[in-house]
């Protein structure tokens, strides 16, 4: 079998990258690279489709991972927009080598933990910025299946702090205001997570972060900016508030040191652009090896969340898939089969390759820019 084509389209309005590579025996694969800038037009660059792709045979997924890495750099080392293109095409393999061997990918990644994959709900913030309302939403949302819900409760910073974050009084009080009504108003086995968006001092998200002890929450995400380590690392350790990150990280060398430092609670892979399904793979028993669980950071259409359900299935340490899209049309519609998340969890398919498949008509409805992903 050997690949004859790779195509991207970017959509609207959130701006999803899906990828198509297509062979000679007829098999066709799905995937989709996290967003950002140009990122379908690396998707489809000839440095990597027409060095690294085009005429293999896409079954040998790890070979063509770091052939597509030395394609376009002798370093082979990359993060960023390039490392997301990748990410997007490795799913897109492993959906024709599962649909070639008649398996799902979860098999090929080692086989299944669970069926059910569970999903955490992203609320982003209430309808009005009181406590009442953060609570109100976050009822709402458990009424509908799902017993692990987050929230951004970052204030933004008064001129006088915007450089230095610092967090005021007034800030630290409405933190700390909000996040006891919602964990006032939901069940005790509904779990809460809080993203606080990397935007604090360790020592003025430590006075939050200690505040929140006594609310058992899930986790607090991103505390501090990404950049350092040993800061993140200061924070974890002096509270009993799980810390949560990752989602800034690229493949499994951009993990070895926060896992090395044990340096959160819990790390968050954004597997559209950290590699792909086997580098989350890789990642995840790195992880594991400090018992330190797994809550892949997802804002992807169907496509992208379906295949990193697959490696949720397959690691031992998964925790919690996120999800942003509730009530989305687009994102409700963009497959053929409907409804993948009920009550809160996704089941994954037993279906050869992803399972799923791209409704083409919706796709084509809500395509920005197609780049040969239609041809
Ligand atoms: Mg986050």
């Amino acid at each position: 079998m050997k690949i004859t084509h790779v195509g991207a389209v970017l959509l609207t309005p959130f701006p999803w990258v899906l990828v198509k590579v297509k062979t000679d025996e007829g098999i066709t694969g799905i995937g989709e690279a996290y967003h950002g800038a140009g990122v379908h037009h690396i998707v489809t660059d000839p440095r990597l489709t027409e060095r690294a792709l085009i005429g293999k045979d896409p079954r040998h997924v790890d070979k063509l991972f770091h052939d597509m890495m030395y394609s376009m750099s002798a370093s082979g080392f990359y993060q960023g927009a390039v490392m997301s293109a990748i990410s997007g095409i490795e799913m897109a393999l492993w959906d024709i080598t599962g649909q070639a061997s008649g398996i799902p990918i979860w098999q090929l990644l080692g086989g299944k933990f669970r069926d059910k994959i569970r999903v955490y709900n992203d609320c982003h913030a209430g309808n009005a910025e009181t406590p009442e309302s953060y609570a109100e939403k976050a009822k709402a949302v458990e009424g509908r299946g799902f017993d692990a819900i987050k929230f951004d409760i970052d204030p933004q910073p008064t001129e006088r702090d915007r450089y230095n974050r610092c967090i005021s009084n007034h800030d630290i009080a409405y933190f700390i205001d909000v996040v006891t009504a919602i964990r006032d108003i939901l069940e005790p086995n509904t779990d809460l997570l809080i993203d606080a968006h990397w935007k604090y001092t360790p020592v003025d998200i430590l006075k939050v972060a200690y505040a929140f002890e006594d609310l058992n929450l899930m986790w607090l995400e991103d505390p501090v900016p990404p950049g350092n380590i040993e800061a993140m690392a200061k924070v974890t350790a002096a509270t009993r508030t799980p810390i949560c990150t990752g989602e800034n990280f690229y493949t499994r060398h951009g993990f070895r040191d926060l896992i090395q430092a044990q340096a959160a609670d819990i790390i968050s892979p954004d597997h559209a652009k950290a590699g792909g399904l086997l580098e989350g793979r890789k990642i995840a028993d790195l992880a594991d090896m400090y018992y330190i669980p797994v809550s892949p950071h997802n804002i992807c259409s169907p496509i992208g969340t379906m295949a990193v359900s697959h490696l949720c299935a397959a690691i031992p340490n998964f925790q919690v898939l996120e999800f942003h899209h509730l009530d989305n049309e687009v994102w409700n519609t963009l497959t053929i089969e409907r409804n993948l998340i009920q009550n809160g969890h996704i089941d994954i398919p037993g279906k050869p390759g992803l399972g799923v498949t791209v409704d083409e008509e919706v796709a084509r409805r809500v395509a920005k820019e197609d780049l040969g992903f239609f041809d």
